[in-house]
């Protein structure tokens, strides 16, 4: 973990306290530097995740910096008497760092998600972002990725962005970040947002903190993954009940 920030503990995962701001001049001077990074933006599914399974926890633990993506890891930050300013998520530092990447003319590798929505991705950003570098992409259903990670290593892009969803993306980073010098993000499943294939929540959800509502209303298929909100919300409450 990175020393530069205060960190707030959420059910042991530790979170970097700060603004999205802070932290993108951190990340950028970092990848000027040719330093290799490790960003997990975690969501309370994430946090609960890591509980169950130790091998995931240590991934966790070998980031170097920990943000808060998702209203609920706010929440239990409030919860604990830790409140954190304002959520940090994959897919908002994913768009600035393309952003900015465009403007100092960096390098960036894409892998994720299915064959026509990363090639789509592909198109979006050559069109968005000129002078941005796309040194490589590949879908996410691949069965092998040493190879993948022979051509980072070959073509040594500023910016990798692995949209595989998690634990795989982080366990993957873990593997293979070592092969690369610079940024490493897990985005889960920003590529099917960038190309226009899911819609982001409208405007009226974010502001209310609804995200989650309207992707549960939009995709009922993921009732399922979001049953695990009330149970950490619950283990949660228990911890801070405990540290009075
Ligand atoms: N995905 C992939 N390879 C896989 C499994 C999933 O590339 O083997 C992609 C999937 O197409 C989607 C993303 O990973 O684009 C996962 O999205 P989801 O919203 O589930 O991720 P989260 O942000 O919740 O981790």
């Amino acid at each position: 973990m990175s020393k530069e920030f205060p960190l707030v503990n959420v059910l042991n995962v530790p979170f970097i306290n700060t603004t999205q701001a802070a932290f993108l001049t951190t990340v950028e001077s970092r990848i000027n530097a040719r330093l290799n990074t490790f960003i997990v933006t975690a969501n309370p599914e994430i946090v609960m995740y890591a509980r169950e399974n130790p091998d995931y926890q240590r991934i966790l633990s070998n980031a170097d910096y920990i943000t808060p993506d998702g209203i609920g890891i706010l929440k239990g930050a409030a919860i604990l008497g830790t409140p954190m300013p304002e959520r940090i998520t994959g897919y908002d530092t994913m768009l600035a760092l393309l952003k900015w990447g465009n403007e100092q003319q960096k390098s960036v590798y894409l892998v994720g998600a299915k064959p026509e929505v990363i090639t789509d991705v592909a198109t979006v950003v050559a069109d968005r972002y000129p002078h941005l570098n796309v040194v490589g992409t590949n879908d996410g259903y691949f069965a092998d990725f040493a190879p993948i990670a022979q051509d980072i290593a070959k073509t040594k892009p500023d910016m990798v962005f692995l949209a595989v969803g998690f634990p795989k993306q982080e366990q993957l980073i873990a593997d293979y970040r070592h092969q690369n010098n610079g940024l490493w993000m897990g985005v889960g499943g920003s590529f099917d947002v960038l190309s226009g294939h899911t819609k982001r929540a409208p405007k009226f959800f974010q502001q209310h903190h609804l995200e989650w509502f309207y992707r549960l209303i939009t995709e009922p298929t993921r009732f399922k993954r979001m049953m695990v909100l009330p149970r950490y919300l619950n283990t949660v409450k228990k911890a801070a009940r405990h540290q009075k």
